[in-house]
């Protein structure tokens, strides 16, 4: 799996797959935030080539998890809703049709 430095998400995600789609903050400028960091850069979306790996991954791990279901996947990096309509679009067709058909959710934070 393609994560970079610290992962952040919701407690409530705490059974969904993480994908990551953008790693660091678009904004970076919150003084008492320092949860990208531990980054070298400031901001990248992630290549659609380490998301599409990353789904094969978990779908070859699920295949050996036979009892185990995945519903959920939530898009991790700080700001997933920067990336155009059409990536997200993109990412989510990739979701929906390589599996059981995930439900998808992501914040920003
Ligand atoms: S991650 Fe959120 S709180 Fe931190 S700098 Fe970016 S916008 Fe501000």
């Amino acid at each position: 799996m393609h994560f970079t430095g610290t992962i952040w998400r919701p407690p409530y995600e705490a059974n969904s797959l993480l994908i990551e789609v953008t790693a660091g903050c678009t904004h970076h400028k919150c003084k008492f935030c320092t949860l990208y960091d531990d980054l070298p850069f400031k901001f990248r979306m992630t290549p659609m080539e380490d998301v599409e790996a990353d789904l094969a991954e978990t779908q070859a791990q699920l295949r050996s998890w036979q009892s185990r279901q995945v519903k959920r996947v939530y898009l991790v990096g700080a700001n997933p809703f920067v990336l155009k309509f059409e990536r997200l679009k993109e990412i989510a067709n990739l979701l929906l049709t390589g599996s059981a058909g995930f439900a998808i959710s992501c914040t920003m934070n």
